[in-house]
């Protein structure tokens, strides 16, 4: 039997997407070559990566003037690869966890940031409200969905500023207004394939205005005009991202997933509300779907580690939480299927029914 994979990340992919990988690495598209030996330049996979970054755009709807790239290094390289981009004098960021954290602290390296509000106060259990973003910044930045912590901003901020958002771990979940952001950007290895490419979607005019020398490397423009491959990129990961978005396409896009996902959190949020055992630790308005984060109540606590086995021998994989917060986190990506958060919370309530 397939286990339940609640893993934050690398994470679940959906079973065809695996199927299709698998027989591209025995023979990939006719060649009579394994995908992993074959060269970048080929056209067989010259299409996957034009018609990768062509369907990731038709399922964002990014509008003219947008381009999308696969690129390495992960979400961590565009902490700095982005503000060494788009960050002339100044930009805004929120800290609402580690990532943020990570993300400031590489843009120190490049120029004046200023930090409008943090959740740290209460280890990043909310997101922080009311603040103002200023309008002489390059950009204003922000983490969209906190998967350690498991807060998410779910809809996109009302502001005259360029957006940059790190969406990592909630791309593709819900539809999004690109024409507000400069750049998004995030690891793969969450909502689209496994580790080892980065997406970026850049506003091809944002490009261009910062006064400093680029590496080439770091360069979007460069990377922009070698359609994706100044080097060779990581062809294994993006041959399985045009599975999954193949798969998002199928399904109906980005609103079907969204409903999806609100009803496979809203089932394990209520369990999580009604069971005596547990409890959330975020604020309730700023759930993320993706990331759900639980604890045992305090007269339960000790009781964690026997739920973590009674879970375990029911198939689920990753539910322990991330150290900084404890207890549980499932994560709820789009390639999870909704009888697999049912088995957890039916879990949830035997477990209930036991003590
Ligand atoms: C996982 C994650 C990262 C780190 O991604 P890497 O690809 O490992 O660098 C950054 N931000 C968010 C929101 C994440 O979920």
């Amino acid at each position: 039997m397939k286990k339940h994979n609640f893993s934050a990340g690398p994470s679940i992919l959906h079973d065809e997407v695996i199927k299709n990988a698998a027989d591209a690495v025995m023979n990939f598209a006719g060649t009579g070559l394994s995908l992993l030996e074959v060269s970048h330049r080929g056209k067989e996979f010259t299409a996957v990566m034009e018609e990768a970054r062509k369907l990731f755009k038709e399922l964002i709807d990014a509008p003219d003037g947008y381009e999308v790239l696969f690129l390495g290094g992960g979400a961590s390289l565009q902490f700095y690869m982005a503000p060494l981009n788009l960050l002339q004098k100044k930009a805004a960021y929120i800290n609402t966890g580690t990532w943020a954290t990570n993300a400031i602290k590489q843009a120190k390296y490049v120029g004046d940031v200023e930090v409008l509000a943090s959740s740290e106060d209460k280890n990043f259990s909310y997101i922080p409200k009311g603040f103002f973003i200023p309008e002489d910044v390059d950009y204003f930045h922000y983490t969209s969905n906190n998967t350690i912590y498991g807060t998410e901003i779910r809809k996109d901020f009302d502001t005259n500023v360029r957006l940059v958002a790190d969406m990592s771990s909630d791309i593709f979940t819900r539809p999004v207004d690109v024409s507000k952001y400069d750049l998004i950007y995030g690891g793969a290895q969450k909502n689209i394939a496994p580790a080892g490419a980065t997406f970026v979607l850049v506003r091809k005019d944002a490009l261009g205005h910062v006064d400093r020398p680029l590496p080439a490397m770091l360069d979007y423009n460069i990377h922009i005009k070698k359609d994706s491959m100044y080097n060779t990129p990581p062809v294994f990961p993006i041959y399985v991202a045009l599975q999954t978005l193949k798969w998002y396409k199928e399904l109906g896009g980005v609103k079907v997933l969204e409903k999806m996902n609100i009803e496979k959190a809203g089932l394990l949020y209520d369990e999580i509300d009604r069971n005596r055992l547990f409890k959330g630790t975020v604020a309730v308005e700023d759930r993320s779907l993706m990331n759900i984060c639980f604890v045992m109540n305090d007269e339960y606590k000790e009781l964690e580690p026997e739920f973590a086995t009674f879970a375990a021998e029911r198939g689920m994989v990753g539910i322990k939480g991330h150290r900084s917060v404890g207890g549980f986190r499932a994560s709820l990506y789009n390639a999870m299927p909704k009888s697999s958060v049912e088995a957890l919370v039916q879990a949830m309530k035997d477990f209930e029914n036991k003590h």
